[in-house]
């Protein structure tokens, strides 16, 4: 067992819960800075076990299969916020766990991680708990329509939410809606929505990234714009907020916070995720240290640098069969950093890599350039609204 401020030895062996893109990346970087990684995963050559040292092959909550990864680790972190809090708790009787269950435990449920910002002066949207019909127009009343009910577990992707517009949809989306309880929340009209990747050691160093803005296609990520076209000044509070939530959580690793900018330049906070963000996958080549170079060093209690960016990027997700069938012209084109996740099925809305564009420092351009620079990969040109409960990763 490694205390959790002397750093891990050269060919130590880094456990990963989750065998998705993000373990892979995570694994890529953490053999860069010469440690070996051993993934937890349900699916033996997924895109993590590909480019790992070894696999655990098994359920999250099979305890005969945590026992068997944590002794074979040195240190755990996880990918993906649907292991059970209880068993990183069990993993942590083994080893260190970064970040620790207490802080998965807050993030995989909505009214833990309002609660927990509330109590941390974090800026959100009005909300309300929602456990019944009773509660469900108390909240109508509090928060104001339009409206967003989201189950409180479980939603990603936009995945889980309705939206109300009028009085008598709200029992309609209440009783769509499963499992409840819910969370009620009002509907920010947004300028846009950004991003911050924070990241903390546990020797209390925090470093942040810049903020990057976010466009959403189908309620998936479509795009990110680093750094986020938007006032100094806001940029700066966002690093502030992802700041103090880290040092509340006593965070160790990174965490990615999702907020909105409303129309008078206020920030809200939407939610955290704590582990590597595709909306960080920018930093991959536009930073000397990117998300899962300082996620990895923070996990294995190295010193962390400063979350420098050298270049300005937009960061385009290739989602499903569509964005498949362009791989010819994107490998062609001059300037496409591709990034490609190793899965085997292009299903539709599956998540299957990234391209990073780069620019000079301070050379992002606005909107017709951006469209320009995508090249073969223009093809969206407006973010509709989310359709709901239609999204799959
Ligand atoms: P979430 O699952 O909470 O990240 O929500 C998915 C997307 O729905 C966000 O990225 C926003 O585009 C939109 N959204 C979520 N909550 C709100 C809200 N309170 N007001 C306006 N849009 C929202």
């Amino acid at each position: 067992m490694t205390s959790s401020h002397s750093p891990l030895k050269p060919n130590a062996v880094i456990g990963i819960v989750g065998g998705g893109q993000l373990g892979r990346m995570s694994a890529i970087a953490a053999a860069r800075l010469g440690f070996r990684t051993h993934i937890l995963t349900t699916e033996a050559n997924g895109p993590a076990a590909q480019v790992s040292h070894a696999v655990t092959c098994g359920k999250y909550d099979d305890p005969a299969a945590l026992d068997a990864f944590a002794s074979a680790v040195d240190v755990v972190t996880f990918e993906f916020e649907n292991i059970s809090a209880d068993a990183l708790d069990l993993l942590a009787t083994h080893c260190p766990v970064h970040p620790s269950g207490h802080i998965l435990r807050i993030s995989q449920d909505r009214l833990a991680e309002k609660t927990f910002f509330a109590s941390a002066g974090i800026p959100l949207a009005p909300w309300h708990a929602v456990t019944d019909v009773k509660t469900l127009h108390e909240a109508a009343e509090k928060v104001c329509l339009p409206l967003i009910l989201k189950t409180t577990r479980n939603g990603y992707d936009g995945k889980g939410q309705r939206r109300v517009h009028h009085i008598h949809d709200l029992e309609d989306a209440f009783n769509a809606l499963a499992p409840h309880p819910l969370v009620a929340e009002g509907m920010v009209d947004f300028a846009c929505e950004i991003s911050v990747m924070v990241v903390r050691s546990a020797d209390g160093t925090v470093r942040c990234f810049d903020p990057a803005l976010n466009r959403h296609w189908n309620g998936i990520l479509d795009l990110t714009l680093a750094p986020a076209p938007i006032d100094p000044n806001i940029a700066a509070q966002a690093v502030k907020l992802a700041t103090t939530i880290a040092e509340k959580l006593e965070l160790v690793g990174i965490l990615g916070v999702e907020m909105f900018v409303d129309r008078t330049g206020n920030l809200l906070v939407n939610e955290m995720a704590p582990r590597p963000h595709n909306s960080g996958h920018w930093t991959m080549n536009a930073c000397p240290q990117d998300q899962f170079d300082m996620h990895i060093r923070a996990v294995a209690g190295l010193p962390l640098p400063h979350a420098v960016r050298h270049s300005d990027a937009i960061m385009k997700n290739l989602v499903g069969p569509e964005d498949m069938a362009l791989l010819p012209q994107i490998m062609a084109t001059q300037g496409f950093i591709p990034h490609l996740y190793g899965k085997k099925e292009a299903r539709v809305g599956r998540k299957m890599g990234h391209v990073n564009i780069l620019f000079p420092y301070g050379a992002l351009p606005g909107n017709l350039g951006v469209q320009d620079a995508l090249g073969p990969l223009a093809t969206k040109t407006a973010a509709p609204e989310p359709k709901e409960d239609t999204a799959a990763s």
